[in-house]
């Protein structure tokens, strides 16, 4: 499979929770989805609104992103405030959401495949 946008080839991990979701060979709740970009509910929601963005081709972290990702990161970017309303985040300012990267062991990462935790909602959340 080929992107439109970046005219790369998407590279999957067979051994990736989160290729596995992109290739459907693991169920999850889809949120939005486009050639290059994957968004799906976290299965331990820490907040009223919680879902992963994350690219379909296969980046172990933010440790690897560099000047060649920034199209790809900036088209991320800019659908978190629009699916975070759709997805019922209040509106700014009284509102807002959280975007976290957690990178490598150190930074608290699970999966070793770059995704954007998306949370918001009204408080109290169960974390954070
Ligand atoms: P990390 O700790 O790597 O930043 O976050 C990984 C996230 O992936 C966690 O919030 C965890 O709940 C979520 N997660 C782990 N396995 C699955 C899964 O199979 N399906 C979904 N939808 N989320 C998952
Ligand atoms: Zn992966």
């Amino acid at each position: 499979m080929t992107s439109a946008h970046s005219g790369a080839a998407l590279v999957h991990d067979p051994d990736c929770l989160f290729c596995k979701i992109v290739q459907r060979k693991i169920p999850s709740r889809t949120v939005y989805e486009d050639d290059e970009i994957y968004a799906f509910h976290d299965i331990h929601p820490w907040a009223p609104v919680h879902f992963l963005l994350i690219p379909k081709t296969h980046i172990p972290s933010m440790a690897q992103v560099g000047a060649e990702q920034g199209e790809l990161l900036g088209r991320i970017m800019a659908l978190v405030p629009k699916l975070a309303l759709q997805e019922g985040c209040n509106p700014y300012p009284q509102g807002g959401f959280r975007i976290v990267a957690n990178t490598g062991s150190e930074g608290g990462q699970e999966v070793a495949h770059l995704h954007f935790h998306v949370m918001g909602g009204p408080r109290p959340w169960l974390r954070g």
